[in-house]
């Protein structure tokens, strides 16, 4: 057992030894299983956790999208109820992540007779409760349907034993912390609860949390809060606002493949949606102006090949797991640094070559600084970027036109001597 706060940090995940599920204290069935399902070697979040979650203690795991963190949860909590009957409840910020997350206990867990439930909002009350009333072993839900489920008395959760917050960071950034710590202290009745928290960043009101409500944790870090992976290339565009739709169309030729595309607005996101449907492009949009229906359409769609484009806002793109996504591009910057790890990650899965293009206006050098800082990527500078406007002298310059397409590429570990060259654009 773990008895006072350690870290674990694996800076880079290339180094780990290999290692293989079969070493680890997993059940045989589950081995088989995942035997079945290809997979043989743990990313490095599942090797650093799953052993601490088969001995039943807290950790708190730092990882961006996309590094395997379903199972790293999953495999314990499937194994906690073969062999010891427990229950276990998975709050997690949006409808779709916990369709994602309910989809890996379904392909692991189903044939081993593990059975969930999906709570989650802007869904019909009475297959929820048809679900509850078969007893599932693992809740899964977003909070703010969990409370509405606990007030209605539908559900209770003394006898849950195993908690695991996923994308802590984005609950609480969109407000959820309240429902949170109702349902931890919901859950504070359960004495040997065991309390899983994964987050993509580490701000210090989860720190707080895990102070408060979790028994010294593991903090497992497989990559620095905020960092990217390392196989996705990642380019910047400077452009004038109306140019953008043209750059997308142009990327959109220059690519082959499946391509997700953000946009800051669901206005937006509508728009893109029906410009490239226009130009002749197969595409679907995923934000909160459309019903479950519509974005599981949307995203079944754009998983089956049947939409080349999926136009996402960010509250939408949680839990898009498609594998072999191209490119992604932010026609808008995002709103915070985080959600920029958050949006890219969902290219460059588990391993496989990515790439990020994001289309920015002059006046947003400040946003690019803000996202460096966050994920430590230094910026190569390519062609004359170094004539761009900085931050403070506003819309419009000039020389944006002159600039229309010129790209910025920064990769993580390179470009310092660039940077002086160039002038660190925006005025840093
Ligand atoms: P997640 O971070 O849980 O959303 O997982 C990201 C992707 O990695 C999913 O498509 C998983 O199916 C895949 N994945 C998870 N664990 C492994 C593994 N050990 N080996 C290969 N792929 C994996």
């Amino acid at each position: 057992m773990i008895s006072q706060t350690e870290t674990k940090k694996e800076e880079n995940a290339v180094n780990l030894p290999e290692a293989k599920f079969s070493d680890m204290k997993i059940n045989p069935k589950i081995l088989k299983k995942l035997e079945e399902l290809k997979f043989t070697v743990p990313t490095p979040i599942q090797l650093q956790t799953i052993p601490v979650g088969l001995e039943g203690g807290d950790l708190i795991g730092i990882a961006q999208t996309g590094t395997g963190k379903t199972l790293a949860f999953g495999i314990p909590i499937i194994q906690k109820i073969m062999d010891e009957k427990q229950l276990a409840l998975i709050v997690l910020p949006t409808r779709e992540l916990a369709l994602q997350v309910d989809e890996v206990f379904q392909k692991v867990g189903r044939s081993l007779g593990i059975t969930t439930a999906v709570l989650i909002g802007g869904a019909a009350f009475g297959p929820q409760m048809a679900a509850i009333r078969r007893h599932p072993q693992v809740i899964i839900g977003t909070p703010g349907r969990i409370i509405d489920h606990l007030e209605k008395r539908h559900i209770k959760l003394h006898a849950c034993r195993i908690l695991v917050l996923d994308e802590a960071d984005r609950m609480l950034d969109m407000g959820f912390a309240p429902q949170i710590k109702e349902i931890l202290k919901e859950m504070e009745a359960s004495k040997d609860r065991q309390t899983l928290l994964f987050s993509a960043t580490m701000p210090d009101y989860i720190a707080a949390i895990a102070t408060k409500y979790m028994k010294t944790p593991l903090r497992v870090e497989v990559a620095r809060a905020g960092s990217v992976a390392e196989n996705i290339e990642q380019e910047i565009y400077f452009v004038k606002k109306d140019q953008k739709l043209r750059l997308l169309e142009k990327l959109l030729q220059e690519h082959t493949g499946s391509v997700l595309v953000f946009s800051r607005t669901k206005y937006g996101a509508q728009k893109i949606c029906k410009e490239l449907e226009m130009s002749g492009y197969t595409a679907a949009e995923i934000h909160s102006n459309r019903s479950l229906m519509q974005r599981r359409q949307a995203l079944d769609g754009f998983k089956a090949g049947k939409y080349r484009v999926l136009v996402a806002t960010d509250i939408a793109s949680r839990g898009i797991d498609v594998t072999g996504i191209q490119l992604i591009v932010n026609f808008d910057l995002p709103e915070s640094p985080e959600d920029y790890v958050h949006r890219i990650g969902r290219t460059g899965r588990a391993g496989q070559k990515g790439r990020a293009i994001s289309i920015a206006t002059s006046d947003q050098q400040h946003k690019i600084y803000r996202i460096e800082m966050l994920t430590k990527t230094k910026m190569k500078v390519f062609g004359e970027a170094k004539d761009l406007p900085r931050a403070s002298q506003g819309r419009s310059h000039p020389s944006e036109q002159r600039h229309f397409f010129k790209k910025r590429q920064f990769r993580r570990g390179s470009g310092g001597a660039n940077r002086g060259r160039g002038g660190a654009p925006g005025g840093r």
